[in-house]
């Protein structure tokens, strides 16, 4: 899961190096509720509050699942290959759903 904000000038999505899970944690974390934030692209600096960072799901999930699932299959043949990259998808998107369910959380916690 990543954690951003928007940049109010150029909409550049901003990643914040946090492994929180609410925004309550977050708050807890930075110690305080608005923060200052230069946007690498357009050099605004802005303030947000915690309220303004979002959530969203790592999109490269389910790819690692079937890639893992794909090799793990590889050693038992061509049928192993193809059954190892269905289970691996399933376990991508079992990953996936577990992190939605998360991004969604997040975006819901409001400090
Ligand atoms: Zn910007």
């Amino acid at each position: 899961m990543n954690l951003y904000v928007t940049c109010k000038g150029c909409g550049t999505k901003i990643y914040i190096e946090s492994k929180a899970k609410t925004r309550q944690e977050l708050y807890r974390e930075m110690g305080k509720k608005f923060f200052t934030i230069k946007c690498p692209v357009c050099g605004n600096i802005q303030r947000f509050s915690v309220n303004d960072v979002m959530a969203e799901a790592k999109s490269d999930t389910t790819l690692t699942g079937t890639l893992l699932g794909g090799l793990a299959g590889m050693l038992l043949g061509p049928l192993g290959a193809a059954a190892g990259a269905i289970t691996g998808g399933i376990i991508g998107l079992n990953e996936d759903t577990k992190e939605e369910k998360e991004v969604r959380k997040f975006n819901n916690s409001y400090v």
